[in-house]
C-alpha cells in the first residue's frame, strides 16, 4: 500500500483545483524505478501489483489520495500569464520517507484539469521518457532535480505536431511543485493572505532555517545559484525557464525540449521554441536572477515597511550573482583538477571553454579527457589545447589529488541527445532495450564502463540533434 499525508491539500481551495486523473483504456508499466521506491519507502512489490499500475495509469485512487491540480501564473519568455496551472497534471498526495522527507507524487500527462486553457491534458510517449532518463540522469549527477518513479504508456493516441502519438503518464516525484509561479499566483490578486500561507508552507517544507520571507528569499537565492552553476558544470541547457518552470526548492523541474551539449558553445539552443535563445546555456544564470526578481517582487507585501522592504529584497536577489560566481568556479576548478580555485584561476578555466569555443570541441570529453590524455584528441587544433596545457600542468603543480577531483567532477556519460532520440524511436517501435541501457548506463556516470561505451561517444555528423521538441 501507500500512506499518503496531503499538506498541500490542506491549504485553503483557491491554492487548486479537485480534480481526479483521467482513465486511460489500456494501462501497460513500461518502467518502474525500483530504487526510487526504495528511498521513498513504497513497497516496489505494491507499486508493481494491479493496484499499484492501475494508480500509475490515473484509472484508480488510494485512500488517502487527494488528487488537485496546483494553481500557478507565470512568465513565459518573458510575457506575463497571470493564469498557468497544472494543465496536464495531478497531485495525488505527498508520501514521507521512513527518514522524514515529503515528497509530491505527480502524475504527468493525466488528462484535463480547470487549467488546461486548450490543451487535451494528455502527454505523449516521447517527452515522458525524456523526463524519465533525464531527470533520473541529473539525480545520478549529483544535481538537485525531480525523480521518475513510473512510465505508464495508456493505450491512447495523443496527436502532436499533426502526427497521432502513443499517449503515456510520467509519475513525478518531487519536493515540492511550488514554483516561482506560484507565489505570482497570489501577488498578481493581490491575496496577501494566500501569499503568506504559501510562504509559511514553503518554509516549512524547504527551508526551515529561514526566517520570513526575506529568508526565504535568500534561501531560494542560494539554492538556485548552485542549481545553474551545476547545470553548466555538466553542459545542461534546460530550455524553458519561465518563472512557472522554477521550483522553490531548488531542484530541476519540468523538463521539456531540455538537452545536453554535445559541443561546447555558450549561445548553444536546442529548443524549438527558444527562438531568440533566451534560455541558452550561458544565459541561465541571468535569467535565473530574474526570475528570483520576480519571486523578491511577490515577497515584498509581506516584507513590512516599503521601502526597507525593496532595499532588503533586492540586496538579497543581489546575492545572486555572487554566490553563482563561488559555485561556479568551485564546479569548474574541480573540472580542471583544482580543489580549491581561487579568483586568479578564473582565467585559466575561461581560457580553456574560449578554445573549446572555438573548436567545438565535446564538453564532457574534453573535460574527462583532462584525465586520461584525450582531451587533445577532441580539438581540430590540438595545438590550441597544447598551448593551454603548458599553463595548466604549471598551475596543478603541488595539487595533491587533482584525478581524483577531476574523477568526482567530470562525468564519462551524459544523456546525449541522439540517444534520446533514438531510445525515443525505439520505444515508440515497442522496443524498451535502448531505454534499459540508457538508463544502466547513466545510474553512475562518473565510473568507466565499456559495456557503455556508446553512451560516451559524441553523434556522429548524421546523428546531431539540433532542435528538441516539447
Ligand atoms: P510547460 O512550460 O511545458 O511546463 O507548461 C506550461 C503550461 O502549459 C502549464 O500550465 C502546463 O500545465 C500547460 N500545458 C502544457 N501542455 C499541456 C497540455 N497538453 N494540456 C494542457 N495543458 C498543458
Ligand atoms: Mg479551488
Ligand atoms: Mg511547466
Amino acid at each position: 500500500m501507500i500512506e499518503f499525508d496531503n499538506s498541500y491539500a490542506r491549504l485553503p481551495e483557491r491554492f487548486f483545483a479537485r480534480v481526479a486523473p483521467a482513465a486511460v483504456p489500456e494501462p501497460r508499466l513500461l518502467a518502474a524505478n525500483s530504487r526510487l521506491t526504495q528511498q521513498l519507502g513504497i513497497d516496489a512489490d505494491w507499486l508493481q501489483s494491479e493496484a499499484g499500475r492501475a494508480m500509475l495509469a490515473g484509472n484508480w485512487m488510494p485512500d488517502g489520495a487527494d488528487p488537485i491540480a496546483q494553481a500557478y501564473a507565470g512568465h513565459q519568455f518573458g510575457g506575463w500569464v497571470p493564469q498557468l496551472g497544472d494543465g496536464r497534471a495531478v497531485l495525488l498526495g505527498e508520501v514521507v520517507t521512513p527518514e522524514g522527507a515529503r515528497f509530491d507524487l505527480q502524475l504527468k500527462g493525466a488528462g484535463q484539469t480547470p487549467f488546461s486553457r486548450r490543451g487535451d491534458g494528455k502527454a505523449w510517449l516521447g517527452p515522458v521518457l525524456r523526463e524519465y532518463v533525464v531527470s533520473e540522469a541529473m539525480a545520478a549527477l549529483g544535481l538537485p532535480s525531480t525523480r521518475a518513479l513510473a512510465a505508464v504508456a495508456t493505450g491512447e493516441r495523443v496527436v502532436r505536431d499533426g502526427f497521432a502519438r502513443p499517449g503515456a503518464v510520467l509519475t513525478r516525484v518531487a519536493a515540492s511543485h511550488i514554483r516561482i509561479g506560484t507565489f505570482q499566483y497570489f501577488a498578481a490578486r493581490d491575496d496577501d493572505e494566500a501569499l503568506r500561507l504559501l510562504c509559511d508552507h514553503a518554509i516549512a517544507r524547504h527551508y526551515p532555517q529561514a526566517e520570513g520571507p526575506l529568508g526565504l528569499l535568500r534561501a531560494v537565492v542560494a539554492a538556485q545559484a548552485e542549481l545553474i552553476a551545476g547545470w553548466l558544470s555538466v553542459g545542461f541547457i534546460h530550455g524553458v525557464m519561465n518563472t512557472d518552470n522554477m521550483a522553490i526548492s531548488g531542484e530541476t523541474i519540468d523538463y521539456g525540449p531540455c538537452a545536453f551539449m554535445d559541443a561546447y558553445h555558450p549561445q548553444t539552443v536546442f529548443s524549438s521554441i527558444d527562438q531568440w535563445g533566451r534560455y541558452a546555456y550561458a544565459a541561465q544564470p541571468q535569467i535565473a536572477a530574474w526570475n528570483l526578481a520576480q519571486l523578491a517582487t511577490c515577497l515584498l507585501p509581506l516584507m513590512g515597511e516599503r521601502e526597507a522592504a525593496i532595499e532588503a529584497a533586492t540586496e538579497a536577489v543581489h546575492g545572486f550573482a555572487p554566490a553563482f560566481q563561488a559555485a561556479w568556479l568551485r564546479r569548474f576548478g574541480a573540472k580542471i583538477g583544482l580543489a580549491n580555485p581561487t579568483d586568479d584561476d578564473r582565467a585559466l578555466i575561461e581560457d580553456l571553454l574560449g578554445r573549446m569555443a572555438v573548436e567545438r570541441a565535446d564538453f564532457t570529453r574534453s573535460f574527462r579527457g583532462l584525465s586520461t590524455g584525450r582531451a587533445r584528441d577532441e580539438f581540430t587544433e590540438p595545438a590550441a589545447f597544447d598551448q593551454w596545457e603548458i599553463k595548466w600542468h604549471a598551475r596543478l603543480a603541488g595539487e595533491t589529488d587533482a584525478q581524483g577531483v577531476m574523477a568526482r567532477a567530470n562525468p564519462v556519460r551524459i544523456p546525449r541527445n541522439h540517444r534520446i532520440e533514438q531510445m525515443i524511436e525505439a520505444a515508440v517501435a515497442g522496443d524498451m532495450d535502448p531505454f534499459e541501457h540508457l538508463m544502466a548506463g547513466l545510474a553512475a556516470p562518473y565510473d568507466p564502463a565499456p559495456e557503455f561505451a556508446d553512451l560516451e561517444a559524441a553523434p556522429k555528423a548524421a546523428e546531431i540533434v539540433e532542435r528538441t521538441f516539447c
